[in-house]
């Protein structure tokens, strides 16, 4: 892989629970739990997992939009959890979040092209006057006209307002985009435009994705590598082809399992997990999977399975591989 773009080293997120007329800590969700990736320049790295398994906190931290509690997130070698307030306030058009419901960060008494500039001009990349020409453009490049520039958040349907989502991350013309669940409030065949629109950006604008979703078909046409998480810890990470060819972790091979697919003799067995996803504060012990594993012996109760490259890096966190 080329020099990482970006490079997120044993992350940890907890944050504290309080409790009692003093306010103490008795305790802490442990929402990210050392998480570690590398993205190099115009690749696509997916996160995949049920939703709490912590994948929307590992990209706000990594953007530190919160604090983390330990670990190191650098982009282009520069520690952004380092970096004082001013400083990283001038890298943040480089890094740009995308969010599930573009619709609720619109102020609906915004115009579109306003609300798309207004980044231009808070950060000052643009003179004034060519901010209406740099939102034009990206409008267009998002598939949308130049007519709706003067159009309300209202009046777009919701593939159009992930189109103006996606158009106000990139006025910025960042190189990092954390796109969260951007597809998954959208019908289906709304989701392959939106999937195939990132795909195109990538391709000309040289982008790099953390794509981040609940559904492991969503990434399965965008990434070249693909990490699953599983309550705050990642159990597995390999290519895209490797990881849909080879899957070696029961959490993953449930995930596959309930992708649709069009010819029925291709079909995998459908492997049906027990229950829900444990509580974050009170994860179980050994492998945190072990309450819903079909697999799961007595060591799996005990002991903590080592995250650990099973060649070709493949990484996997289970005692059976
Ligand atoms: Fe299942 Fe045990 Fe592997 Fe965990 S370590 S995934 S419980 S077999």
């Amino acid at each position: 892989m080329s020099e990482p773009l970006l490079s997120v080293h044993d992350l940890k997120k907890y944050f504290p629970i309080k409790s009692g007329l003093l306010n103490r800590t008795v305790g802490h969700v442990k929402a990210v739990d050392g998480i570690s990736l590398e993205l190099g320049p115009g690749e696509t790295f997916g996160l995949v997992g049920e939703s709490g398994s912590g994948k929307s906190t590992v990209g706000r931290t990594i953007l530190r939009l919160t604090e983390k509690t330990a670990g190191e997130v650098k982009f282009k070698g520069i520690d952004l959890h380092k970096l004082p307030s001013d400083e990283l306030r001038k890298l943040r058009p480089k890094m740009q979040l995308i969010f599930q419901d573009p619709y609720s960060s619109l102020n609906p008494r915004v115009r579109v092209g306003e609300a798309i500039g207004e980044a231009l001009l808070d950060h000052g990349l643009v003179p004034k006057e060519e901010i209406r020409d740099r939102v034009l453009e990206v409008l267009e490049s998002c598939g949308l006209s130049s007519y709706h520039i003067d159009r309300f958040p209202h009046e777009f349907s919701g593939g159009q307002r992930q189109r103006i989502g996606i158009a106000r991350a990139l006025v910025l013309k960042p190189e990092l985009i954390i796109a969260d669940e951007p597809v998954s409030a959208l019908d289906v065949s709304i989701q392959a435009q939106i999937i195939n629109l990132f795909r195109k950006l990538q391709e000309t604008r040289d982008l790099s994705y953390l794509f981040i979703s609940h559904d492991l078909s969503v990434v399965e046409h965008l990434c070249n590598r693909i990490g699953v998480m599983y309550l705050g810890s990642m159990v597995e990470t390999a290519s895209r082809d490797e990881l849909f060819r080879n899957p070696l972790h029961p959490y993953t091979k449930a995930l596959l399992s309930a992708i649709p697919v069009p010819i029925p003799k291709l079909k995998r067995e459908r492997i049906l997990l027990k229950g829900d996803i444990p509580n974050p504060a009170n994860p179980p012990s050994g492998c945190k999977f072990h309450t819903r594993c079909p697999y799961a012996t007595a060591v799996c109760k005990e002991q903590v399975p080592a995250f650990r490259d099973v060649g070709g890096n493949h990484f996997v966190a289970c005692h059976l591989v």
